[in-house]
């Protein structure tokens, strides 16, 4: 434009292509002399090529998109710059002719592929996926890896020899361990929680009880009678925080979260096979015997002295649950199993002694709920309901329809796929959290109170086993199928994200997570 000033440098400038429908997030535009030069941050370093320093590919056709951008908005725009971090070099690009045509190639490209509606499979063992910030969504290796961990062919048995076992594609740790962000839980009644500009405040009354900043949080959890105002609702989901709301017993009822719903291929994919029975079958199995499995685990880990016969018969269940012909024939397995398990469970429950001689011991006769009957029920039904709304958090982030399963059919506000992905965890992360609790006085009898026949955690005693329940979701395991060790709440989205995979074809059977 004619009215350009001689020299500016302008930060975070958005402009859009209607012709290439393509919006061009520019980092900085410097103006100088009538003629505009985009200049883009990135944190590594450029390449080194013959005629000296270089920028890499993509980085070369995102400023020439943005040249394109700019020209088409009327500037004047010969050249871009790419800051690199790592090494603070400046590097240039001309834009050529052919260059501006290559990214116009590319973006017909890019929109062909989206037309397509299909995702297209991530790059093999690529140098590219270490530096790549999609890594912990797109999970290059681990879809390879697992793909071809199920479809390796197996030598004949000719001889009676053992089955080849499959050689494992080595997977690089490119997932981070653990997240940064941590879930808040907000527990006391009557509290508020505001906003000020990028902070939570937490008030009673007018007292300022705490502050958290809103890029430090995954996930805000509001037990019972907790106020959210409106900047704090709108804050949140713009950041994509899910708010999670529980009654003040633990029942974990609701969810909010922003428009971040993008994948709409998957969940028209996760539709489709949830109306087949071949589909939901052979999940189930998996699921239900990767429970009973880490159920067996647990016990055998745990269990003051392990019954052989309970174990013998676990083991049992496990083969048939993998045989089950029919979601109907793996509901009794999985019942019958429960029973057993839940039979022995009160022999992994090893408080101090000192404990034992109050009130409202942690005696244990089988599972209850609704209402819970005892303090270990109390809180196994409180680790399930924190699970459930993990696993629909996770659900969310991948793009799920949480409320649509496979082995638990829908029911009116159920989060069904949820509680399938959870099978396998109940024992590894809900019912070790309430182990750990219980046995190293964590909790104690006197965070229980009684009304009637029914036992419910006092605020302490519920604040206390957040803190147990967290503790395990921050431990790190190692993935039998990947060999990396990783938080088990980074585990809940890595197995969510595989999940996505076995809909869209790529992986033939879901990978469930076992412990050795
Ligand atoms: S992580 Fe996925 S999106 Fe990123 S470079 Fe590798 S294959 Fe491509």
């Amino acid at each position: 434009p004619a009215d350009l000033p001689e020299s500016i440098h302008s930060r975070s400038v958005m402009l859009a292509s209607e012709r290439l429908r393509v919006i061009a997030k520019m980092d900085l535009v410097e103006v100088e002399g009538g003629r505009v030069t985009p200049v883009d941050y990135k944190h590594g370093r450029p390449r080194e090529g013959p005629q000296g320093l270089e920028l890499w590919p993509s980085d070369q056709a995102q400023l020439a998109l943005q040249g394109i951008v700019l020209r088409e908005n009327g500037y004047r725009c010969d050249e871009g710059i790419v800051y690199y971090r790592k090494t603070g070099q400046r590097v240039r690009v001309e834009f050529t002719g052919a260059l501006m045509a290559q990214a116009e190639e590319l973006i017909g490209n890019a929109w062909a592929t989206a037309a397509a509606g299909e995702i297209p499979p991530p790059l093999v063992d690529s140098p590219k996926c270490p530096g790549c910030s999609l890594v912990g969504i797109c999970l290059p290796d681990e879809t390879w890896s697992a793909g071809e961990a199920q479809s390796e062919p197996q030598q004949l048995a000719l001889f009676g020899t053992e089955p080849r076992k499959p050689v494992r594609r080595e997977v690089r740790p490119l997932v981070t361990p653990r997240g940064e962000l941590r879930p808040l839980y907000l527990n006391t009644q009557g509290v508020r929680v505001g906003k000020s500009s990028a902070v939570l405040q937490i008030k009673e009354d007018r007292t300022l009880l705490q502050e958290v900043r809103i890029g430090e949080i995954c996930q805000v959890n509001l037990m019972g009678n907790v106020q959210i105002s409106t900047q704090a609702v709108q804050g949140l989901c713009e950041a994509g925080v899910p708010i999670c709301y529980f009654s003040m017993g633990g029942w974990f009822y609701g969810i909010t979260i922003g428009l971040n719903e993008k994948n709409v291929f998957l969940r028209r994919g996760q539709f489709r096979l949830s109306e087949q029975d071949y589909f939901a079958t052979a999940l189930a199995r998996r699921l239900v015997a990767g429970k009973i499995r880490n159920q067996r685990t647990l016990l055998q880990r745990n269990h003051i002295e392990p019954a052989p016969t309970t174990l013998a018969r676990l083991k049992e269940m496990v083969d048939r649950a993998e045989a089950a012909a029919s979601l109907d024939e793996l509901l009794g397995i999985e019942g019958n199993a429960a029973r057993l398990y839940f039979g022995d469970f009160r022999g992994m429950i090893k408080p101090d002694e000192q404990v034992h001689a109050e009130e409202l011991a942690f005696d244990f006769e089988g599972r209850n709920r609704r209402p819970p009957r005892d303090p270990v029920n109390a809180l196994l039904s409180l680790g399930y309901s924190l699970l459930a709304k993990d696993l629909t958090v996770a659900c969310y982030a991948v793009g799920f329809d949480p409320y649509v399963g496979f082995y638990h059919q829908p029911r009116f506000g159920r989060p069904a796929l949820a509680l399938d992905l959870m099978e396998p965890f109940r024992p590894l992360i809900a019912d070790s959290a309430v182990l750990t609790a219980v046995n190293t006085g964590m909790v104690t009898p006197r965070d229980f109170v009684r009304v009637g026949g029914s036992v419910a955690l006092t605020a302490a005693g519920r604040k206390a086993f957040f803190r147990a329940y967290e503790l395990r979701m921050d431990t790190l395991v190692t993935h039998p199928l990947f060999d990396y060790r990783v938080s088990y709440r980074r585990l809940l989205e890595i197995q969510s994200r595989l999940l996505a995979r076995v809909l869209e074809g790529e992986i033939a059977q879901y990978p469930v997570f076992t412990t050795r």
